[in-house]
Formats: C-alpha cells, structure tokens, sequence
C-alpha cells in the first residue's frame, strides 16, 4: 500500500462489475485514473457473476474466469492497490423482481423460503429488494464457497460482504425465522460469514447502515435502520471494517462517534453529491480518530458506464431515465466527484 502522508490513509473505490469484458477498461482505470491519485483499495462488487468450481450454476455469459481475476489482480497489484472482492449478502438478492444469480439458482434460499413468498407483494412498487434466509441451514456454507474462491482468484487479503439495506428479514412467513429478533438473524449472518473469512487470516468489511438506529441517529430507514437490526452492532466481531455511507450533506454524522466508539474501524463512504463527501470527509479527517480510516468512493451503476464516461466509447448507456437523468451525463458528474474525492483525500482542500 502506498504510504499516507495524511491522515485519509484509505482511499478507495467501490465499483459494480459489468462483465469480465469490461477487464481493459478497469485496467486503465487503475493506471490513468486511481494510481495516479493515490488510491491504495478498489472494492470490486462482482457478486455472482464468476465462474465457480464450486457452484457453477451460478455464473453468467460474461462471467469472469480465474485468469481474468488473476489479470485484475496483477494490475492492481503492480499499482500498489489492495483489491478487495465482494458480494453484496443477505439483502439485495435482487432488484424488484427477477431475483438475482443466488436465488434465480437456488429459490430454496430465499427468506421467506418454500416458495411462500408472497409475490404479488414483493412485486409492489414500495418492494426494493430479496433477501436470503440467514437459517437456511445450507447457505452460509454455499457463501462461504464463494467468498473462497474470490479470495484466491483475486488474491484479496479482505472480503467486503455488503449486508446493506436488508428490509426482508424475521418473516412472519418463515418458519425459521419467525419471531426471532432482527437483530439476532442479522448478527447470525454477520459472524458467519467473518467466521468463514477469517479462518483464512482475511478481514472483513461491510456497510454500516443495518448497524445504526435510523431513529436516534436521525439518519431514517436508509442510512440507518428502524427494523431493529441496529443491536447487532453488540453481537458482531469488532475486528470487522465498517463502510459508513453517507451521501448528502448532513448537519451531523453521529456514526463517526458510534462506530469507532464500540470499537469499529470506520470507512466514510461517499457517492457523486460533491458538497455531501466535501462535509463528510472534513468531519472525519476533523476527528482525528485512528479507526475512522479515509475515504471510499462509490459508483452505482455498472462499471461499463464508469468507464463510458471516463474514455468514451460505445459502452456507455444511452437515453434517458424514468427519473429524468439522462445516464451519460450522471456518470460523468459522478466520475468527476469520484475523482475529486479521491484527490482531496491525498491533498486535502485548504
Ligand atoms: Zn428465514
């Protein structure tokens, strides 16, 4: 890792992959683009879309393969950054409806299982996302083969697990789960997965937001949790990185006190709101607490786009939104705080 001369001693990038053919456009984003601004950690989202020995059924047409791993690990490698696979777990098994890989493969892992879900619901406009069962007896071990085999074909030293944004869990519907605390479901899918990551000498990462009280933090449903999940935050290893996503500019970040307070390194995370990471980054370098870390920046949309916007060609998506954003545009101004970001961590703006 490349020695910090301030205190932003981790600077990093999370990025969603689009497929292994976007292998040449992430090498010249490690060279043109994170090298040359001193980023030391790329967090690369790949969740399911790998060629694994172990469940094979899982992998897409352009799925990556060992050698292609083995490329991008060689590439950041030779750029002195930490390449860190992840999978985002437990929650965000989809996005709406289909389901994701994991569920499309194996339905018996969904919570609630059995097929019970109530699809007419979960096909609502307010759903957001499937979860899996975190007591189905089978699926931290299936998991755990996966994050395995990431971590050898990455060669990561870290695993980011994700586990943001879980709304599906402690179904009244499963016959596991029902009338369990959230909290306690959330912590047994939290140490299960460490425990497998671990075993190998890795450190594990995830986001924070299931780990705040939405409520007393002010931070609402999104950036914290109303569901009860927060009290995992008691039962889960303190050894555990902690990605602390906030993404507008807040009048205050409690979670810079409460994290590294229970014992938490903690890793401010940011996405495309300039003036959001600004105020974020100052109250957390203002901190100058050793466990909260740096800065990861975010970019929520495919790799693809990322790289569209960066150096052009036809990968980019076109036209327009329902939201009204045009896509080319937003990834432009999204690559543009990304950059900046990463930039002010290593000099920061006097
Ligand atoms: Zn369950």
């Amino acid at each position: 890792m490349t020695t910090a001369k301030n205190p932003l001693a981790w600077r990093g990038l999370h990025l969603m992959d689009s497929g292994a053919a976007g292998l040449p456009g992430l090498r010249r984003l490690v060279d043109e683009v994170l090298a040359p601004r001193h980023a030391n950690v790329l967090v690369y989202e790949i969740d399911y879309n790998f060629r694994f020995a172990s469940h094979p059924e899982l992998a897409g047409p352009d799925a990556w393969s060992g050698s292609q791993a083995k490329e991008l690990a060689d590439a950041c490698a030779a750029a002195m950054i930490r390449l860190i696979p992840m999978i985002n777990c437990l929650g965000h098994q989809s996005w709406k409806e289909p389901p994701g890989a994991l569920l499309k493969a194996h339905p018996e892992f969904e919570e609630p299982p059995g097929g019970t879900a109530p699809q007419a619901k979960l096909g609502a406009k307010e759903f957001y996302c499937r979860s899996w069962c975190p007591r189905h007896p089978q699926v931290n071990s299936f998991v755990g083969d996966l994050v395995d085999e990431l971590l050898d074909a990455f060669r990561g030293d870290a695993f980011h697990a994700g586990m943001d944004e879980v709304y599906v869990i402690a179904s009244e519907a499963c016959p596991r789960c029902r009338g369990a605390d959230p909290a306690v479901l959330y912590a047994e899918a939290v140490n299960a997965l460490h425990g497998r990551i671990a075993a190998r000498g890795a450190s594990m990462l995830m986001w924070g937001d299931r780990l705040l009280d939405g409520k007393a933090t002010g931070y609402g449903d999104w950036e914290g949790a109303t569901n009860g999940t927060d009290r995992a935050i008691d039962l889960i290893p303190k050894d555990i990185v902690v990605c602390d996503w906030h993404y507008e500019p807040l009048q205050a970040y409690p979670s810079l006190e409460i994290l590294p307070g229970k014992g938490f390194r903690t890793w401010p995370t940011v996405w495309r709101n300039l003036e959001g990471a600004r105020k974020f980054m100052a109250a957390a370098s203002g901190r100058g607490d050793p466990k909260v870390l740096g800065v990861l920046t975010t970019v929520w949309f495919p790799a693809a786009r990322l790289l569209g916007a960066l150096f052009g060609g036809d990968d980019t998506d076109h036209g327009v939104s329902p939201s009204g954003e045009n896509p080319a545009a937003a990834a432009s101004a999204a690559a543009r705080t990304m950059q900046t970001a990463l930039e002010e961590a290593w000099t920061p703006p006097a």
